[in-house]
């Protein structure tokens, strides 16, 4: 089955009580069992609903995977991972991981024993110097956020495999239409189902996608022992939402392409990091690993300071200034002061994340009016 038949049809067939063409809404947290033990195969719905089969099902067929496993929210299916852990146990991480997701490694588990490290894993190379016995999982984000870096999948798999250490990688920015982790060597795939799979801005979820049987296993156990479920109404919006995935992402990937293009050529931009770009360092790589170069693009201007990205901020009409992306309006964002506000000016600056740096996620609207709009905010300046 190809990608865009496997959003409509992988896992998805006509209820078999009523023949409803689309999954319904299992709402019940209990099931009748006929005698003790003897059910249809539900018994708690923290344990199994219909619904949230269907999707885990359908997400496992879009990663190429086997086992999709579905959380109330991108952080909670990374806490069901960090519980695989024991303490003492290491883990390597890019040195611009997702905010989240460092503040629960550090605030959450760092208090029980799990050691992190964060390096730069753009030059998968630096992996061989920290790997060690300890090292338990090697924990991946690419493109990053929000300097839109390239990490080698393959590359760094293929360090992971010499010491037997599995390798988690967040997919949550390109989405399994345009990179499949699990086909380059990863043992697990992690999405903020929020992002582009839900792809409305209307729900908050999570999933992960494994291959392995025993690890499957592992995580299905954390899963009902720990809690952290997605409702069936949650679980309905993001099978919804991702009947469209393949159509929201080109048409993103191809207007951000024009807009990069654009911003690169404007008198009032310094940089604009883009992985589409030839000469982006990382843009062979993802030429090799994506179908396509995303729908994020970030940008600094010349002048470089929080007052001019805010007179920006507050000059677009149909980018809204909020948190998060992938979603189907076009969001602007200031990550100095929104989504890394937490981490230290020096440590930004060290990374190019400097006080004038802004992030698009860029929805399927007309393209010309998306390119109007920032003409009419960087004229602000
Ligand atoms: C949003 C996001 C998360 C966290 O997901 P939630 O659904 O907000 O809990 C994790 N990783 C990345 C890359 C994200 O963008």
């Amino acid at each position: 089955m190809k990608f865009a038949t496997k959003v409509i049809h992988a896992g998805i067939e006509p209820d078999p009580l009523t023949g409803a063409v689309m999954t319904p809404i299992y709402q019940t947290s209990t099931y009748a069992q006929e005698s003790p033990g003897v059910h249809k195969g539900y018994e708690y719905a923290r344990t199994q609903n219909p619904t949230r089969g269907v999707l885990e099902t359908n997400l496992a067929a879009l990663e190429n995977g086997k086992h999709g496993i579905c959380f109330g929210s991108g952080l909670a299916a990374q806490d069901a991972i960090m519980k695989l852990l024991e303490p003492g146990d290491e883990i390597i991480s890019t040195n611009d991981l997702y905010g989240g997701s460092y503040r629960q490694m550090m605030a959450v588990y760092a208090k029980y024993g799990i050691v992190c490290h964060f390096i730069d894993l753009a030059d998968a190379k630096n992996l061989e110097t920290l790997i060690n016995e300890k090292t338990k999982l090697i924990w991946v984000e690419t493109p990053t956020n929000p300097m839109l870096k390239i990490i080698d999948i393959e590359a760094v798999c293929a360090i992971a495999k010499k010491h037997d250490v599995n390798v988690l990688v967040d997919n949550t920015f390109s989405s399994p239409y345009l990179q499949n982790p699990l086909d380059l060597g990863a043992d697990i795939v992690l999405h903020s189902a929020t992002k582009y799979l839900g792809g409305h801005s209307d729900v908050v979820h999570g999933a992960l996608i494994v291959k392995d049987d025993a690890l499957h296993d592992r995580i299905r156990f954390i899963q009902n022992a720990s809690g952290a479920v997605p409702g069936p109404q949650d679980c309905f919006l993001i099978l919804r939402g991702i009947k469209t995935l393949h159509l929201r992402v080109q048409r993103a990937c191809d207007t951000a392409k024009q807009i990069a293009k654009y911003l690169q050529g404007h008198p009032a931009v310094a940089n604009v990091y883009y992985p589409g770009f030839e000469s982006h360092p990382g843009h062979s790589i993802a030429a090799k690993q994506m179908r396509d170069f995303g729908g994020m693009i970030s940008f600094d201007l010349k002048q470089n300071t929080e007052e001019a990205a805010s007179n920006v901020l507050s000059n677009t009409h149909y980018f809204t200034l909020a948190e998060s992306l992938g979603g189907v309006e076009s969001l602007i964002g200031h990550p100095a002061s929104m989504t890394h506000a937490s981490i230290p000016k020096e440590d930004r600056l060290k990374v190019g994340l400097t006080d004038s740096l802004i992030r698009l996620s860029i929805g399927v609207e007309d393209p010309e009016d998306l390119l109007n709009d920032l003409e009419k905010a960087l004229s602000s300046l």
